[in-house]
């Protein structure tokens, strides 16, 4: 089992978001970690102390608390989970908040071990258009002093296809990333115009232009290539990291494992159902006096599970297990799919091999597309007896 722990606080919020997240109210922070350390408890002592690998601070900016906030949350699942002595403990950062005054000692001494930076571009003009909240240097800045302070897993998240970017600035950035900070990881995302974000409205005011296919095409293409040459396993579709290094909380999201969220707007997955907290901090913090979290949870049906496994299996290099697609259903993923599986493979877009599916890097490219159009068939597939 994983755990997540969603921290929805951000100092302003970037152009481009379109996440729950809230600049925090005066007391605010002390509330929400009071309420989260509540829900640990009620979870814990109605769940019993079951195993976790992994703790994941996501956001949100989880950097702007404490580390005594951020202990305190460790010590209480370690009081009511039994987590693992090698877990992996990772937090998201920003730049600008991680960077005071000895906070990498302090989240090393809380047992944080990988952090995850959203440097997200080197170049200033880009982060303006992004909104972010720090600059190209404390971004650069973030990374060195994150292996300086003795963190040895230390990943650096990116944007591309920014409006203004294009493939040669974006292979720069990589460059400068892979020579000069050296992360152990790196998430790479395409930028989206997300509905209401302040981004999508200046796109369709046309004040600003995303770049066109071809060149959103080549900076994925040329950018994975880039990597590979540089040592990273391309793992799945947005993510790259060195041997070993590969962030065991999102593979084994992908992959299907069971995990735990706390916090405003957390879904948790667990013994076959799902529940999601209140995305709102009121809600949220009533629903944990009223210990209801988790109340609403829904069973999940073989369509939602067999939409999950090709949605995130298919989204790693690994792919999808043939047989999962059998076992789940009780059919051959190949009669259902024949005409598709060889159109996709004629095409270059899928391989199998090892009883596996996986999309090649072609078809990384159009994953969306290939996902829905294989989950076609899965509404009559769901309705037969
Ligand atoms: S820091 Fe992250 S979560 Fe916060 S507003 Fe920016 S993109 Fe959204």
């Amino acid at each position: 089992m994983q755990i997540y722990i969603h921290v929805p606080f951000c100092v302003r919020k970037c152009r481009y978001c379109s996440f729950y997240s809230k600049e925090p109210d005066p007391g605010e922070m002390d509330a929400y970690v009071e309420h989260v350390l509540r829900e640990i408890r009620f979870q814990g002592q109605r769940l019993g102390r079951i195993p976790a690998n992994t703790v994941f601070f996501g956001g949100g900016t989880p950097s702007l608390l404490t580390p005594s906030a951020i202990n305190a949350m460790l010590e209480q699942l370690a009081r009511f989970f039994s987590i693992a002595n090698n877990a992996e403990i990772s937090l998201e950062a920003n730049p600008d908040s991680v960077l005071r005054p000895g906070m990498f000692a302090a989240l090393l001494r809380c047992g944080v071990n990988r952090l995850s930076i959203g440097i997200q571009s080197l170049d200033d003009t880009l982060l303006r258009i992004l909104g972010r909240p720090h600059n190209a240097a404390q971004g650069a800045k973030a990374v060195l002093e994150a292996h300086a302070a003795g963190f040895a897993n230390v990943g650096a998240d990116l944007i591309w296809a920014i409006p203004g970017q294009t493939p040669g600035n974006w292979l720069n950035e990589l460059q400068y990333v892979c020579t000069r900070l050296k992360p152990e990881h790196l998430s790479c995302y395409g930028l989206t115009l997300e509905p209401g974000t302040a981004l999508t409205e200046e796109c369709a005011r046309e004040t600003l232009t995303m770049p066109s296919d071809d060149r959103q095409a080549l900076m994925f293409m040329r950018g994975a290539e880039f990597l590979e040459e540089k040592g990273y396993l391309h793992y799945e579709i947005s993510n790259f990291a060195k041997m070993g290094y590969q962030c065991r909380h999102n593979l084994g999201y992908w992959e299907g494992q069971e995990y735990l969220g706390f916090g405003p707007g957390a879904t948790s997955t667990l013994q076959g159902r799902r529940w999601t907290n209140p995305p709102d901090m009121r809600r949220y913090f009533s629903a944990v006096h009223a210990g209801r979290t988790g109340e609403d949870a829904e069973t999940l049906d073989l369509q939602a599970k067999l939409s999950e496994l090709m949605m995130l299996r298919l989204r790693t290099s690994r792919g999808m297990r043939l047989k999962a697609y059998e076992e789940l259903t009780g059919r051959s993923f190949f009669e259902d799919h024949q005409p598709l599986i060889n159109l996709l493979h004629k095409n270059g877009l899928i391989r199998i091999s090892n009883g596996y599916l996986r999309l090649t890097r072609n078809g990384m490219l159009v994953s969306n597309s290939i996902i829905s159009r294989i989950f076609a068939d899965t509404p009559a597939l769901c309705a037969r007896p």
